[in-house]
């Protein structure tokens, strides 16, 4: 006997979630890396405020203060991005951002 496709209205119903709702998340617990902020190497251009997918660099001032942990999510977009450390090829102690490892952190 020939099995019957499920049509689309006999599927079950998804999860939804309420909107305006995701800073109530924590989503930073996810984190394996962590971006380290290097004040001393930073010039403040804001370009890794900009790139950040998940509005976790903390801005006052116009100047860069750290970064929002809850909610980073750690994928290393600031650091890539920031034109400091690709202008020092990314050799660390002259980097504006570094990514360390998050269980570093947890000890
Ligand atoms: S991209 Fe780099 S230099 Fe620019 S504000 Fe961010 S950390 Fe500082
Ligand atoms: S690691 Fe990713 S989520 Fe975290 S501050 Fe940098 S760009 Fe934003």
């Amino acid at each position: 006997m020939e099995n019957k496709k499920m049509g689309w209205k006999e599927l079950p119903d998804a999860d939804s979630m309420s909107a305006g709702t995701s800073t109530e998340f924590k989503t930073g617990d996810w984190r394996s890396q962590r971006p380290v902020f290097h004040k001393e190497n930073c010039i403040h251009c804001l370009r890794c405020w900009v790139m950040c997918p998940d509005v976790s660099i903390i801005v006052k001032d116009g100047k860069v203060m750290g970064y929002d942990y809850d909610h980073c999510k750690g994928c290393g977009i600031c650091a890539s991005e920031c034109p400091i450390n690709k202008k020092v090829e990314f050799e660390k102690d002259k980097c504006a951002i570094t990514m360390a490892d998050e269980k570093e952190f947890q000890k």
